[in-house]
């Protein structure tokens, strides 16, 4: 039982650590209305084609609000909000609570029960159709408060800076999340790549994810959220709160990425878009997404659409690297145009570049844009493809770009890929390590479930080991290994990655200063160290203890 009486000792609940930072505040939650069933009595007929047309247009409503806070967000959380307004006018949703108000449900009973059923096929179909239930419930609870005539759910904007914790939080209250006023997030639910921890990531909001035990910490409870060490103590001691480290906050950092005795890391962006302002500092953008850039679309860009978004971001980063991910559709991230079949573990299925092999051509007006692109800004980016499992994908994709004057790279992310980054060198330019897939493929875990997210951490032995792999064929090869994973955020596992031969870090652009400044606190021995001992290690939590020591923290 979790203890929130200040005269008991403190209690410490245990998540997975996702933005680093310590932050001490009291705990606010979500206020969600009381979802009712509605009047039990059927309406009559003649009153039914009247009931449903005020269904369809309170679902509009919604969906268009969603739609416009979209537009007036931008980076991850306007691809959420945007993907979000799309479940709002959900075809076969809508069709079953039609169906039910044609059968004589009231509005709101309609709803709620077609959410219901919904709700629980996607909880059959497991991973990660499951994740949307939390989308799913959010999208009920805003149509039937336009329904009722009420304003809809919205996360607190407390008056005093405060940690919110949640069971979980849907994305369109992650996008709406202000750091002035939360300064630390924790849920009980969601991994280390779910959309709560990338758009906490995004706006630097320390975070824990996972967190057992947290539904019983009530609003108003003093708690000491440590996003690095993966913790939530409730009702802190005065002194711990006193001496509670600084965390990884980055000061006065104001870049390039070096250790402390000069060695350079490039520090990049993780992007969606082009940027609205700087970026965080990034000297460069290590990871383009640019399946996020077309969620929610049902027809395939065109080249010349696609380049003007691509030649933006070159403009912006004019002169600088720029790595251009081709489509990784597919599992989690699902494209409309793509047209994914129904598979029954679709992680381990057609995605990223195996979309390719369906759809000819798709690939190859990509590249296209990206040539076109480049040649419109006179600027050299680089492309990479993601889930590449084979040599000869690679050395199919390295052709097929270098007959359009682009420089290849692929992703590691399947093991098979870090066994045999030597000979995957010999065909293309660079590689990119993703040690979010690395770690859901090497642990034959679920990225997307909370219940593995132990196995899914990055800093599981095993996984670091191939990271090690990779960056050492590029060493051999005098080719640029980096990671873009989310690893590439957490500061300390930073440093372990630059003494594993890492030479540059790609992570959400609010991640970079905390990361340039743990980097610039160490010597590349010290993390050359540190590397070794977590490679000597054998669990995830071995390895944080022993990175820790090896840097003298
Ligand atoms: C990864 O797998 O680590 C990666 C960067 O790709 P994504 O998270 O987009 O799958
Ligand atoms: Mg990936």
């Amino acid at each position: 039982m979790t203890s929130t009486n200040p005269a008991a000792p403190p209690t410490v609940l245990r998540g997975v650590p996702v933005v680093a930072g310590v932050r001490c505040a009291q705990v606010i939650r979500p206020v969600r209305m009381p979802v009712s069933d509605g009047p039990a009595a059927d309406l009559a007929e003649t009153l039914r084609p009247a009931e449903a047309a005020r269904c369809t247009a309170a679902a509009a409503a919604v969906a268009a609000r969603l739609r416009e806070r979209a537009t007036r967000a931008t980076g991850a959380a306007a691809q959420v909000l945007a993907a979000h307004a799309t479940l709002a006018q959900d075809r076969a949703w809508l069709a079953a609570i039609d169906n039910r108000i044609t059968a004589g449900a009231p509005a709101v009973r309609a709803v709620a029960e077609a959410t219901q059923e919904f709700a629980e096929m996607l909880t059959k179909l497991g991973a990660p159709m499951a994740e949307r239930v939390t989308d799913l419930y959010d999208i009920r609870d805003r149509v039937l408060a336009e329904l009722c005539g009420i304003s809809e759910p919205v996360v607190p904007q407390p008056d005093q800076p405060s940690i919110l914790c949640a069971r979980d939080l849907a994305p369109a209250d992650a996008a709406e999340l202000d750091p002035a006023r939360i300064i630390g997030l924790a849920t009980t639910l969601g991994g280390p790549t779910s959309h709560t921890a990338i758009i906490a990531r995004e706006l630097g909001i320390a975070c824990v994810v996972a967190v057992a035990g947290l539904d019983e910490v009530p609003a108003g409870a003093m708690v000491l959220l440590d996003g690095s060490a993966g913790t939530i103590t409730v009702g802190p001691d005065p002194a711990q709160i006193a001496t509670a480290p600084a965390g990884h906050d980055a000061g006065a950092w104001i870049g390039p990425g070096a250790t402390a005795d000069g060695h350079p890391v490039a520090l990049l962006a993780n992007l969606q878009d082009a940027p609205a302002a700087g970026a965080g500092g990034a000297e460069g953008v290590g990871l383009l997404r640019t399946e996020l850039c077309f969620l929610g679309r049902d027809v395939e860009p065109t080249v010349d659409e696609q380049a003007e978004l691509y030649g933006r971001v070159l403009t912006a980063f004019a002169g600088r690297t720029v790595v251009i991910r081709t489509l990784d559709a597919g599992s989690d991230k699902p494209l409309g145009f793509v047209g994914h079949p129904v598979e029954p573990n679709p992680a381990l299925g057609i995605r990223g570049i195996r979309t390719a092999w369906r759809h000819p051509g798709l690939l190859e007006r990509q590249l296209e844009a990206v040539a076109v692109a480049a040649r419109d800004t006179g600027q050299r980016p680089w492309v990479m493809a993601p889930m590449i499992a084979t040599v000869d994908e690679a050395k199919s994709f390295a052709a097929l770009a270098r007959s359009l004057g682009l420089s290849p790279g692929v992703m590691v992310e399947v093991p098979a890929a870090a066994l045999l980054a030597d000979r995957i060198l010999d065909h293309v330019d660079f590689l990119s390590v993703g040690t979010n897939d690395l770690a859901q493929y090497a642990m034959a875990a679920d990225r997307m479930s909370a219940d593995l997210s132990a196995l899914t951490d990055p800093w599981q032995p095993a996984v670091l080991a191939l990271v090690g792999m990779a960056a050492r064929a590029g060493r051999a090869a005098g080719k640029p290994v980096g990671v873009c994973g989310e690893a590439a955020a957490d500061p300390l596992l930073a440093a372990v990655l630059v003494g594993l031969g890492v030479t540059s870090l790609s992570m959400a652009p609010a991640a970079i200063p905390a990361v340039g400044a743990q980097l610039a606190r160490v010597t590349e021995a010290q993390c050359r160290a540190a590397a070794d001992a977590v490679l000597a290690a054998t669990t995830s939590v071995g390895a944080r203890a022993a990175a820790r020591a090896a840097m003298g923290e």
